[in-house]
Order: structure tokens, then sequence, then C-alpha cells
């Protein structure tokens, strides 16, 4: 029988704390350093250079995309990983223009990443062209998706709100006018249920180090929908996307699958230790995932209105317009977060005012839910947070 939700024993959480960000960075799965150990000493220390073949390290980047995909509804063989997400977001894009030549409007909106948003001004500014990316704000993007727009450019869960777009709708609305649709999953993937084949949208990129408890620096991933794979023509045409790498060939030739994607050599350690954090997801019901999700973040909800009438709720209300994370806006949110983090809950800060709390069925129960309202209430009904070291800002927040 497959262990239910949540499956602590599978992950390290320091005693005393309260992990409300792994929908920033996953918490260390068990067996990850002994899997990094292995590869260190047994692949690279024993088998060097060889174990690109005997270790199967050549095969590994795909083998980790397939197992991505099962968790966003993509087939085997259609998801790539490697490199960060930035640059995956630039290469779906770069690839997703080529494919609507005709056209020169990018949409995305306003309360996208701003990586995103930079890696889309970048590309416009390198190719040189007249290219515009507008961005509406998220509620307004439906009517922004007009016949002169070749790619719409989103991500499915705000960063901060944890607003959830309908992707169904708008991949709907960007096909109906002839635009591309690339979706970005960052905080989709193991945190809401995907179904990136029956969206019919054309690209979607992510990372792993968020709800994919990958670690720090861990690969992105890029999906293409099947049937447009060998259309694609990779902007960053590195020699493992290339047809046969040891050919050594002095022109480039596209893989003919996804792995066109690939650019340079894989990073072996990272998608070992990713491999092993995936693990955990084996046997888990994206659907169970998604009700143990709403779950701990009502209850959340409730629990810390109840306390702390003076915070206000900063994500959308309806949990079916929400992600797996909640977040509470608070003009001193800065240093409350501090002060909460010093008395063991976790969670983190983003500009101007946006407390955020993310939630990961995989390792946390009610218990922990109503333990990390405590402590918010503790802080903020008692004034903790106007501790003058809570107010010293750090440079990650
Ligand atoms: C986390 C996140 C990123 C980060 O990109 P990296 O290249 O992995 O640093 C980009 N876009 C979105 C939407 C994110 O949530």
């Amino acid at each position: 029988m497959t262990p239910s939700l949540p499956r602590k024993d599978l992950f390290e959480i320091p005693d005393g704390v309260i992990y409300l960000d792994g929908n920033s960075l996953g918490v260390l799965p068990k067996g990850a350093a002994e899997r990094a150990t292995q590869v260190i000493n047994d692949e690279w220390g024993a088998q060097l250079i060889k174990a690109w073949n005997t270790a199967g390290w050549m095969a590994l980047p795909q083998q980790v995309g397939d197992t991505i995909g099962r968790l966003i509804g993509a087939p085997a063989g259609s998801v790539a990983t490697g490199d960060t997400l930035s640059i995956k977001v630039y290469q779906a894009l770069a690839a997703a223009l080529k494919m609507r030549p005709d056209r020169r409007v990018i949409v995305s909106d306003s309360g996208n990443f701003p990586s995103d948003l930079y890696m889309a001004q970048g590309l416009i500014d390198t190719i040189d062209k007249d290219y515009e990316l507008r961005t509406p704000a998220p509620q307004d993007v439906m009517d922004a998706i007009t016949e002169d727009v070749a790619v719409v450019m989103l991500t499915q869960v705000d960063y901060r709100s944890g607003r959830m777009h309908d992707m169904q709708a708008i991949t709907q609305r960007a096909h109906a006018v002839g635009a591309v649709m690339i979706w970005d999953l960052a905080h989709s993937a193991g945190a809401v249920p995907v179904d990136m084949a029956g969206s019919q949208a054309e690209f979607a990129v992510g990372c792993s180090y968020k709800y994919l408890n990958g670690g720090p620096g861990a690969p992105a991933f890029i999906y293409v929908r099947p049937d447009l794979v060998l259309d694609v023509k990779p902007a960053l045409a590195g020699w493992l996307g290339h047809d046969a790498p040891f050919a050594m060939e002095l022109d480039y030739r596209p893989a003919m699958s996804t792995e066109r994607m690939r650019v340079g050599t894989p990073p072996i350690l990272q998608l070992a230790v990713l491999q092993q954090a995936l693990s955990a997801w084996d046997g888990v019901d994206m659907q169970d995932l998604r009700a143990a999700s709403v779950a701990l973040s009502e209850c959340f909800i409730q629990e810390v209105e109840t306390r702390c009438p003076t915070l206000t709720l900063a994500s959308p209300r309806d949990p079916n317009l929400r992600g797996s994370q909640v977040s509470f806006a608070f003009e001193h949110g800065y240093a409350a977060m501090q002060a909460m983090i010093e008395r063991g809950l976790i969670g983190d800060f983003r500009a101007p005012n946006i407390m955020r709390f993310g939630f990961t069925p995989l390792y946390l129960d009610e218990k922990d839910v109503v333990a990390a309202a405590e402590i918010i209430e503790d802080v903020i009904n008692n004034d903790l947070w106007r501790d003058p070291k809570y107010h010293v800002v750090s440079r990650v927040t």
C-alpha cells in the first residue's frame, strides 16, 4: 500500500521548525545526501569519465524529465531538464516567437515573477526588432489577448498572492486569436494538479527546487507539446541539444526529440539529488494532494483571521482561485516574519508588505498549521516585531 499524506518520514525537518516556505525552497529529502555522496564517490570518484555511460549519467536528464512529466500531466519524452528556469523561459519564448513570425506582441501580466519579464525584455533587446511586451493586471489578461498577439506567457500561480489563472480558459483564448501559449509552472508543479497534455498549450517551464524539493540550484524543466517538437527552433543551440553531439559536426542539427531543448552539460549531482527527491512523489495522486493543500490552507486562513484581525488576507478567499500558498499583507511584514522565524515558523516576505506561507502536504499536517497560527498570534498581537533587531534587512528576504 502506498503511504498517504503527509509523508514526513521521507524528509529531514529540523526539530522545532514549522516550515511554510516549501514554495520557495523545498526541504531536504531523506536519502538525498547519501545519493549525492554515492555519485561523488562511487561514480565520479571511482568511474571518472566512464560514468557518463556506466553510471547512466547521459540518460539522467530525460529520466528525471519523465518523472516530472507525470506530476504535470505531460507524456513521457515531452519534458527536458537542465539549466535554470530563467533560461527555460528564454528558450520557450524565443521558440514561440519564431512560430508566429508576423506578430510582434508578447502578453504577460504585471503579477508575473520579475525574472520572466526581464528575460522577455532581454530577448526583445537581443533580437532588436520592434517587439512589445504588454503586462496588464492579472485580472485583465483575458481582454489583452487580441488578434495581434504572438505569445501569451503567464505564470499560473502568482508568487506573491497565490492567485491562480484558469489555464484552460486562457489557453483557449490564446489559441482562438492564433497566439502561442507558454505556462510557467514554478508554483504549480508539485503544488496543484496540472494537465499539460489536456491544456493543449505549446510550452511549459518550471523549476524543481520549490515544491519538488530538488535543492538550491536544482535544474529547471521545459515541456514542448509533442506534435510541435520537430518545428521548434532552439534559440540556445548547445551541443547537447544536437542530434548527434559526439559526431562533432560543424553545423547545428537539433535532436529529433524534446532533447533539442537541452543546452550544455547536465548538472549530474543536482539531477541525482532531484531524482531522489522525486521518489517521495511515488504513488501520490495529485487530486489527493490538492485536497490536502486546500484543507491546510483553509484551516490556516481561519486560524489566523480569528486570532489576528489586524492582518489582511492578500490571497483569493476562494480556494479554487488559489495555488498552494496563502499571503497576508502587513505593513511591518518583514520584521514580523523575522520574529516568526526566530520562534520556529519559517515563511518569507515579498516587498512591499506580503508575508507568504506555503503549504506542502507531503510534509505538513493540521497540527503544524495550528502551531504556526499560534506563533503568528504571539508576534502580531504582542507587537514582538517592534524589536529593532528584526528590522535589519538581509540580502535574501
Ligand atoms: C522561482 C521563479 C523563478 C526563478 O528563476 P530561476 O532562474 O530558477 O532563478 C522564475 N520565474 C518564476 C515564475 C518563479 O516563481
